[in-house]
Parts: structure tokens; C-alpha cells; sequence
């Protein structure tokens, strides 16, 4: 049996009152952390990759989804399994839905919310294992050590980012309420993520994710589709070996908007570049073939995550011709 470290439980019923006692147990030396669901902190800590002395639960605050005309807003409290069969979201981001509903299993979309999804640490291999195992490994780079064993160094970290939600809300370009000391703020998803495994959040500690907000995309130059599309070994629970999102305005085949962002491959989900080049064309085999081969030559799978980092890419091939194919023909 793994047994967690001790530590006291503070309950909190709305953001205000968990930042306050998050500010409370910073200044007591408590080394705090949020814990919303706790499907993937918990693990952690019966892993003893962080050790608080004082957990301040976010499980009381209400979540919930409101269309508010030109956005769709998404409580960070909000359990997956509600965005994967909520009427708006189906309605306005399908793929988001889609996404929501195929993390892990349903237990864990019944407890696991769209807050702990966006702000889920990075994983990899030799890091989410028990203190055992990494101890008689040496440890690693990102906790207790100063080796990376994926890339055979001491100053990177290639943890990966393993959400399945965050490469469909990058592809629709969503926006994060955030609560911290100096007060709310709102930014673009765009500019959460960082190319490093071991700090790969740009918010201030103790901040906490209130909201996701979704745009509606302007349907008057066509009908919004979008894909999500999941490689994993076993469908029924595990995470994603590669995790691709699609989301373009379609007049047809014609595409407008095109974007495609590739997960679960490195600590920093990437859109794809050079996409602009397609606006207003048709999506043709020749066309689509282009575009694989683009994605191709940006994605580079790491070996942070189970499955062979080549097949991880070629995947992704596979999936964009997929994804474009369906998505062209409506
Ligand atoms: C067996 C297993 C399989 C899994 N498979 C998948 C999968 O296929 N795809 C996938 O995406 N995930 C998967 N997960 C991970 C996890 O279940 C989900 O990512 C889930 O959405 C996490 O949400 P949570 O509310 O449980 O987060 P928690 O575990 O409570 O928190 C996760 C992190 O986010 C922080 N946090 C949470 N909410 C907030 C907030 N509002 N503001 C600030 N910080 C916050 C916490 O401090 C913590 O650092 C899996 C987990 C397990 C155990
Ligand atoms: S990528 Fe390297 S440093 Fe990061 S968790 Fe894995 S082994 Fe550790």
C-alpha cells in the first residue's frame, strides 16, 4: 500500500476564500497546493513527488457551463464527464466534448475537472513511479535528482503535457480567468504553456484557474468543424501517446482558420505552423497530403511517455489525413 505524508485539509467555497488560505498556509511554512478532483494530485502524492503540509480543496466551489452569446464559459471546477455531454459545448465545441469524454475512464471523469485538466503537472516515465522506484533509479532532474534519463543530460526536462482537453482548447484559442494575489486576470491559453518539464506553467504560484472561456468562431465565412483525435494502447483508461486537435471555419471542402495543435509529445502543446497557406483552398488529397506532411515535419514525440517516439510521429500523419478527410467532407 502507498501511505501519503500528513497533512490538513482546508476546504474552500468560492476562489476569494481559496486564495486566502492558500495565503494563510504560505505564511505559515505549510507549502501548500490546490486540490480540485484529485486524480492526479493524489496519485502524486502517495508517489511523494510533493510533499504540502496543508491542502486547500477546491472540490466545494461550484463549477458550470453558460453560453454567454459570442463564448461558451466553463467553470474550472466543472467535472469532465458534465463537458463531455453538455448541450452547449456539443453545440460549440464538439471536439472539446469529444476530448473530455475520453480521458481516462469514467470514475475519474466523474471526479477529474476541467481546472485540474488545463493545469495537470507533466509526466513522464521515470517520474511518475513510486519513491522507491526513482530512488533506485537516482531520481531524475524534475524531483530529487540532476539527470534527465529521456534525454540523457543534466539541464532539460521533456516531461510531457498530457491533457486531453488543452490541444482542442488551444486549437479554438480559449482564454483562462485566473485568480492570484494581484487580483483576476484573464490570458490566452496560448501563453500557458512553456517548452520545459519541470516549470511548464507561465502563471504565479498560488494563482488559480476560475474559468475557461471558449469564443464562438464566426460562422459567416462557413460551418465551424472540429476533430479530436486520441493515440493511446488500452481505450478504456490510459492517457494519450499523442493527443491531436483540428478546428477550422468550412465553406464545403473549403477551409478557412485552419489549426491544428499536437499534445501529449513534449511539455509545450504546439500549434502547427504554415497553416495560413491553406485559407480558402479546398482540401484535396494533395492538400491534405501537404498539410500531413507539414505536421510531420514539426512534431517530435519524446520518449517521456510509453510508445515508440517514431510511431508516436507517423500517428500523427495518419491522424491529420484522417482528421482533414472527415472534416472536408462535413
Ligand atoms: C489512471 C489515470 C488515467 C488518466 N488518464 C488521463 C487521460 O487519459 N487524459 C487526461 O487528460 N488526464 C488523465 N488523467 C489525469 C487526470 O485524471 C485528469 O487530467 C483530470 O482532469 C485532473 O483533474 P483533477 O480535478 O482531478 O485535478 P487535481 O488532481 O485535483 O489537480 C491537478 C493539478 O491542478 C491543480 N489545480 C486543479 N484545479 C486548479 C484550479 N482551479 N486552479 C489552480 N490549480 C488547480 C492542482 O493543484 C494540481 O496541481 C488520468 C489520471 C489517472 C489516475
Ligand atoms: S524528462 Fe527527464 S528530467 Fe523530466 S521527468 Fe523525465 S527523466 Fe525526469
Amino acid at each position: 500500500m502507498l501511505r501519503m505524508d500528513a497533512f490538513t485539509l482546508r476546504f474552500a467555497h468560492s476562489y476569494e476564500e481559496a486564495s486566502t488560505l492558500w495565503c494563510e498556509a504560505t505564511a505559515a511554512g505549510d507549502d501548500p497546493m490546490y486540490i480540485a478532483g484529485g486524480t492526479d494530485l493524489l496519485p502524486n502524492l502517495k508517489h511523494k513527488i510533493f510533499h504540502p503540509k496543508r491542502l486547500v480543496h477546491l472540490g466545494s466551489i461550484p463549477g458550470g457551463i453558460e453560453d454567454r452569446g459570442d463564448e461558451v464559459v466553463i467553470g474550472a471546477a466543472t467535472r469532465l464527464d458534465a463537458i463531455a455531454s453538455d448541450p452547449n459545448v456539443l453545440a460549440h465545441a464538439p471536439a472539446l466534448a469529444r476530448a473530455a469524454s475520453l480521458v481516462a475512464g469514467p470514475q475519474i471523469r466523474s471526479m477529474g475537472t476541467l481546472g485540474g485538466n488545463v493545469l495537470l503537472d507533466t509526466r513522464c516515465l521515470y517520474y511518475n513511479q513510486t519513491e522507491f522506484w526513482r530512488r533506485a533509479l537516482g531520481y531524475c532532474l524534475k524531483a530529487e535528482g540532476t539527470w534527465c534519463h529521456v534525454v540523457g543530460g543534466p539541464k532539460t526536462c521533456v516531461a510531457t503535457q498530457s491533457s486531453d482537453t488543452v490541444p482542442v482548447l488551444l486549437a479554438m484559442d480559449a482564454r483562462l480567468d485566473l485568480l492570484g494575489q494581484t487580483g483576476p486576470r484573464t490570458m490566452a491559453i496560448r501563453e500557458l504553456y512553456r517548452y520545459n518539464g519541470m516549470d511548464h506553467l507561465q502563471i504565479q504560484k498560488g494563482e488559480l484557474l476560475t474559468a475557461v472561456r471558449i469564443p464562438k468562431w464566426n460562422t459567416s465565412e462557413g460551418e465551424f468543424r472540429s476533430s479530436y483525435q486520441k493515440l493511446r494502447t488500452r481505450d478504456s483508461i490510459d492517457f494519450p501517446q499523442l493527443g491531436l486537435a483540428m478546428a477550422g471555419s468550412f465553406d464545403g471542402p473549403t477551409v478557412r482558420g485552419l489549426q491544428i495543435v499536437v499534445g501529449a509529445v513534449n511539455p509545450q502543446p504546439k500549434g502547427v505552423r504554415g497553416l495560413d497557406a491553406y485559407d480558402g483552398e479546398v482540401l484535396g488529397s494533395t492538400q491534405i497530403e501537404a498539410i500531413a506532411d507539414l505536421v510531420y515535419k514539426q512534431t517530435r514525440p519524446q520518449a517521456s511517455t510509453h510508445g515508440d517516439t517514431a510511431w508516436r510521429r507517423q500517428m500523427a500523419v495518419v491522424y491529420v489525413r484522417r482528421g482533414l478527410t472527415a472534416l472536408a467532407a462535413g
